[in-house]
């Protein structure tokens, strides 16, 4: 199996110690290649080589870098298998949902961009007769873009398209857990001509090669995704510097079933929402609230259709739930499962760590879990599990599900199931989410503002909002 090696200045080098991290496949348990154990003489390197490159990149006609990033979203497109297997082996999650929704989003993530930055106009403002104002928006020079594990490449190549479509030069590291479609990115970008030194990829982990991005003065806006401890670390370093920062982060979304809605969709969706890539979404619907008159029928139908998902082999097309991401995240899942019992919570079905056989014995595997009879502001409801539990809750009014639902520290996303259409509006004005679905689930349409409210997170990623993120604006007045 390939090594990985960082990636800076167009070539792929080793850590400067030579140091290297296991990488192991979460399905079995068993390490398959390795990683460079990089630290912060890697990110100087990667940093050197960024500001050779800067000024030419950034100077550069942005039809020109357009099309570059469309090579790199074709040849990302040529190579769907490798990167979908890579990405299956590298998470646990399906081989199906690596090949429907991570890598095509990660062409559409390169496409998007490239495409969009071609009408990324500045404004002008006129002052009567007086002057005129011009604001022009450059690149920001050298920009770190952090990402997790969960959705690897489709959330690495959300901010670097960006990022590179307006002319900087980025400093990247993909989460140690999933580095293998970073490095096959890499490898695709040299093809696809995009200069040396304009995207470096430093691996390793956070707390040496993140926290090194997130301090070096040289590196002028971070945009982040991962847990909100560690986004509060980043915002501690790079606050008083000045830095511009987009932290994407964790959330503990509601996802909210009304009597009137309808309700075979609803369960399908629920379905979907609550137990995609093992609950290892920051947008899944972690606690279900249920109107009380179909609480018992919502429940039946929801914990039957629970129980008929296929769990284990990741690369097995029928499959419907792979492993967890890492051994650690699992003793995380197993210590939420025994709170909920704790908290007075009765487990409708899982609960429990799955032991599969043959090879995936020593995988990392959890049964989709529901569990009810929980109060809705105890612990198991409160903090973010990122794995395949849910909560079920019954409500009787809107004041009191509006209530439930905003009791959370989080404020990433909220799902409402209606069909009366004043209360969809109603209840969406009020819930303090960045992101609002009614009678459907992740329907993304990247030009729209992506992001959270409270602690889920600071700013915004998305279309306008990116391209703005990734540039600085300077007005200039000139008097008429
Ligand atoms: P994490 O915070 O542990 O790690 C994310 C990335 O940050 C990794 O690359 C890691 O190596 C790096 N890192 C860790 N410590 C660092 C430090 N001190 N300085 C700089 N970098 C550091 O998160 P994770 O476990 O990889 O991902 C799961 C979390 O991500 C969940 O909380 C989930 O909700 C969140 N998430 C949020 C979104 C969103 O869009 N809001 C999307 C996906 C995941």
């Amino acid at each position: 199996m390939e090594i990985i090696n960082n990636y800076i200045n167009g070539t792929f080098i080793p850590s400067t110690t030579g140091g290297v991290l296991p990488l192991i496949n979460p399905a079995t348990g068993k390490k398959y290649t390795t990683l460079p154990d990089s630290d912060q003489m890697d990110v100087r390197l990667a940093i050197e080589a960024a500001k050779k490159a800067s000024s030419k990149w950034g100077a550069m006609d942005v039809q020109q870098r357009s099309v570059v990033l469309n090579k790199i979203a074709d040849y990302l497109e040529r190579d769907l298998e490798e990167l979908a297997f890579a990405e299956s082996t590298d998470t646990g999650k399906p081989l199906s949902i690596a090949k429907t929704i991570d890598i095509p989003r990660a062409v559409e993530n390169f496409r998007f961009f490239a495409a969009g930055v071609l009408h990324f106009a500045s404004e002008s403002h006129l002052m009567g007769k007086k002057a005129v104002n011009y604001t022009v928006r450059e690149p920001i020079g050298i920009v770190g873009c952090i990402s997790p594990w969960n959705l690897p490449l489709y959330l690495f190549s959300w901010k670097i398209a960006p990022a590179l479509a307006t002319g900087n030069c980025v400093i990247a590291k993909p989460s140690e857990l999933t580095p293998m479609t970073a490095h096959m990115l890499c490898k695709i970008s040299q093809e696809a001509g995009l200069p040396p030194g304009v995207l470096n990829v430093v691996h390793g982990l956070g707390s040496k090669v993140g926290k090194a991005i997130v301090a070096d003065p040289e590196i002028s806006a971070i945009s982040f995704t991962g847990g909100t401890h560690t986004g509060k670390d980043i915002a501690s370093v790079a606050a008083p510097m000045f830095k511009k920062l987009s932290l994407e982060l964790g959330g503990k979304n509601p996802n909210i079933i009304f009597e009137d809605c309808n309700f075979d969709e609803a369960v399908q969706i629920t379905m979907k929402s609550s137990f995609s890539n093992q609950g290892q979404i920051c947008l899944c619907g972690s606690r279900v609230f249920v109107q009380k008159s179909i609480y018992q029928k919502f429940k039946e139908v929801f914990v039957k259709k629970t129980l008929a998902l296929k769990l284990g082999d990741p690369m097995n097309m029928k499959t419907d739930m792979g492993a967890l991401i890492s051994e650690d995240h699992l003793k995380k899942v197993i210590y939420y499962g025994k709170l909920a019992v704790e908290e007075g919570g009765k487990v409708l079905t899982g609960g429990n760590r799955l032991l599969m056989d043959d090879d995936l014995k020593e995988g990392y595997f959890y049964a989709p879990t529901i569990i009810e009879d929980l109060e809705y502001d105890c612990r198991t409801n409160r903090e973010e599990i990122f794995g395949p539990i849910v909560t079920l809750t019954p409500f009787d009014s809107e004041e009191e599900v509006i209530n439930y639902a905003n009791s959370s520290t989080y404020g990433l996303s909220a799902t409402i199931w209606t069909n009366n259409l004043s209360r969809a509006h109603r209840i969406a004005m009020e819930i303090k989410c960045g992101i609002i679905w009614v009678n459907t689930w992740l329907l993304r349409d990247l030009r729209t503002p992506f992001g959270g409210m409270k602690q889920s997170g600071v700013g915004r990623e998305g279309g306008e909002e990116a391209f703005r993120f990734f540039t600085e604006p300077k007005n200039i007045c000139i008097k008429i």
